[in-house]
């Protein structure tokens, strides 16, 4: 039988992105199956007490309870941190539950916070509404503003904390300055990639420490499973992170597992393909609506940065409709290919309003501050033609008369 390789970092190092999303973190078991197995056992056997007891003790590696490891979950982990090219990486349960261990599993009280201002709702409230409660504080900045960063570093910042491209304005943070800022205070930075994915950006290269994401998007990207995974250096990973996760349990299925895995082996071609599309449709509403938030686009405010930084700017963009609210449902409700569903990164087009969804608990202050306008729409774009999706839109866009 071949030699199973997909664990071997001497030689997945070699790989080039695409064949890593294909076959990095791969074990075959004994029937040398083609696709990954799925193991959906919560428990593990063992032939003496002293081999389980070895592994208790942390003398001999190998399974002991799905908390801790499960044969499928491993085989995402070493293929998303493959991806990345991180040392070590954990899956969690959903992506909010990979933010919130990643925040959680290395603060203390008197521990303060800096993060973008610009950012998934969720992420905000576990700022403001979780690690407030015990006493850990917060300052939100612009993260466009690479001197609004320095500025809000305290004695006591252990953490800064963005997402790039942001959600729903795209707004770009210079990761090769704000990484490198915190690594000149001691500072660990955690970058949300969920808008990119690894086939489109990856941020140890720009020198973040740790980097998080809700696969349930781009990575799965077809709609069907929730997932959260943190990447990062083998000693944060087993030192700090693992020991929190084991004994707090956000931990992701095997079945969730495996079928990530299986996306992660189109997501290369997704993620390029989605993102062609996303520029040829986003021009479309360019010449249409004048107003559109993508990156790739030569009109964006921070197109060359986002061009630095990524291989192609992904499959969402944003767009600002005269009328309002009342404009912008008039366009959503008159869509007839593209759905209404604030789910991103699928291989469906999918639009929606996020002053009223996404960024709804935030107040009209919040919104206001970010640049969530009453008339934006966000839309996913997926692997329809484009010429299609763009046809729904002005059809859309003619019937709400904008
Ligand atoms: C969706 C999303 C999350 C949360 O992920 P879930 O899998 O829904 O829990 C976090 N950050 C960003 C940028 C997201 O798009």
């Amino acid at each position: 039988m071949k030699r199973t390789t997909g664990t071997d970092r001497s030689i997945t190092n070699k790989w080039r992105p695409a064949t890593r999303a294909v076959r990095s973190g791969t074990t075959r078991s004994e029937h040398g199956e083609t696709s990954e197995a799925l193991f959906l056992t919560s428990g593990y056997t063992y032939d003496t007490a002293a081999t389980v007891a070895a592994r208790f003790a942390g003398e001999a590696t190998g399974m002991q309870y799905s908390r801790f490891q499960n044969p499928t979950v491993a085989m995402l982990e070493e293929r998303i941190a493959s991806m990345d090219g991180a040392e070590a990486c954990k899956v969690q349960a959903s992506g909010m539950a990979a933010m919130t261990s990643a925040l959680l599993c290395m603060l203390s009280a008197g521990d303060h916070v800096v993060a973008a201002r610009a950012a998934f709702g969720s992420c905000r409230w576990i700022l403001s509404n979780v690690l407030n409660r015990f006493g850990i504080t917060h300052t939100v900045v612009d993260g466009r503003d690479n001197a609004a960063w320095e500025a809000a570093i305290q004695p006591n910042t252990k953490v800064f904390f963005f997402e790039t491209p942001a959600n729903p304005t795209l707004d770009i943070v210079d990761m090769a300055f704000v990484c490198g800022l915190a690594r000149a205070h001691g500072i660990t930075s955690i970058v949300d990639n969920a808008f990119a994915t690894a086939s489109l950006q990856r941020p140890l290269e720009f020198g973040a420490d740790v980097v998080a994401y809700s696969a349930t998007k781009l990575m799965d990207g077809q709609g069907r499973v929730l997932a959260g995974a943190i990447c990062g250096s083998a000693d944060w990973i087993n030192n700090t992170l693992s020991p929190f996760q084991r004994n707090t349990g956000p931990v992701l299925s095997p079945f969730n597992a495996w079928v990530v895995l299986k996306g992660l082996e189109t997501l290369d071609l997704r993620a390029h393909k989605q993102s062609e599309n996303a520029l040829q449709v986003g021009r479309f509403v360019e010449s249409r609506v004048g107003h559109v938030l993508h990156p790739g686009l030569p009109s964006f405010s921070q197109h060359e940065l986002a061009m630095r930084q990524m291989d192609a700017c992904g499959p969402i963009f944003s767009f600002v409709v005269n009328g309002g609210r009342e404009a912008a449902f008039a366009v959503l409700d008159a869509l007839e290919l593209v759905d209404i569903s604030n789910n991103i990164g699928d291989t469906k087009s999918l639009a929606c309003h996020p002053a009223s969804t996404t960024h709804h608990n935030m107040g009209a202050e919040g919104r206001a501050e970010m640049g969530v306008e009453e008339g934006m729409i966000r839309i996913n774009i997926g692997l329809e033609d484009p010429l299609d999706v763009i046809e729904d839109l002005e059809q859309a866009l003619g019937r709400a008369g904008v």
